[in-house]
């Protein structure tokens, strides 16, 4: 890890897809005045451009070809990753996008050249970062580390709210693609989605994003009244 000093604190909020990790890292890091940093984004655009290269995201030794070469920047100001200087967040969201990031998340050279990537932008502190292995692999010294977890119904029932394709995309073709999606990210070999044994569990299955920020806001009130924050 870096040896760069901490400015404040790091904040890990993990979790599988459709929990509301986005909208309710965003909250809190808006109202403590942090960075927000979206790792999955970071996956879906390094696959985007990866399949745009004609890349065969099946194959190692391809895709370890393509990390070498890749330049990769993040935008402090509008939180978007660039690769080789192309921004992909017009496309980002996308339920493909989403589908190849999956693809790629599985292999140990993409997350050791991301996970590297997002150690060297967050190391300096001040910052929420949101994703899959951010208590447990990518900062597992963070400050407080918090897994949103809720039922695969009612996650699906969010995610197809907000899937570009809706009009093509039935609730049941979420559903069951989220499902494949959940069992890639617990199943695979490196880093896999785990709630780090001290992180706070959250459901968020029958609360809004707001109620989700206040908790998670009360949560790290509570943990700076102690002094464990580097604030
Ligand atoms: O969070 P989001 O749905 O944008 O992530 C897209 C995909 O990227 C996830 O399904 C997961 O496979 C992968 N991912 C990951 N590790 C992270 C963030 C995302 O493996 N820290």
């Amino acid at each position: 890890m870096s040896g760069k000093k901490r400015r404040g604190p790091i904040i890990a909020i993990d979790g599988p897809s459709g929990v509301g990790k986005t909208t309710v890292s965003r909250l809190v890091a808006e109202k403590l005045g942090l960075r927000y940093i979206n790792t999955g984004s970071m996956y879906r655009a390094f696959a985007l451009a990866a399949s745009e290269e004609g890349v065969d995201l099946n194959d190692v030794k391809a895709l370890e070809g393509f990390c070498a070469r890749a330049r990769i920047t993040f935008d402090e100001a509008s939180g978007n990753t660039l690769i080789n200087g192309r921004d992909y967040s017009d496309r980002i969201r996308s339920q493909t996008a989403g589908e190849l990031a999956s693809v790629v998340s599985v292999k140990k050279a993409v997350r050791e050249f991301l996970v590297s990537f997002q150690r060297r932008i967050g190391s300096s502190g001040s910052v929420v970062m949101e994703g899959r292995d951010i208590g447990t692999a990518v900062f597992p010294d963070a400050d407080i580390k918090f897994f949103l977890d809720a039922p695969l119904e009612v996650r699906a029932g969010r995610r197809h709210i907000e899937v570009a394709e809706k009009a093509m995309a039935s609730k049941e073709a979420v559903t069951s693609e989220l499902e494949k999606r959940d069992r890639r990210d617990i199943e695979r070999a490196n880093s896999p989605l785990k709630k780090a044994d001290d992180a706070i569990y959250i459901d968020t299955g029958e609360l809004e994003a707001g109620d989700v920020a206040r908790l998670i806001l009360v949560k790290i009130g509570e943990r700076l009244k102690v002094g464990d924050i580097r604030s």
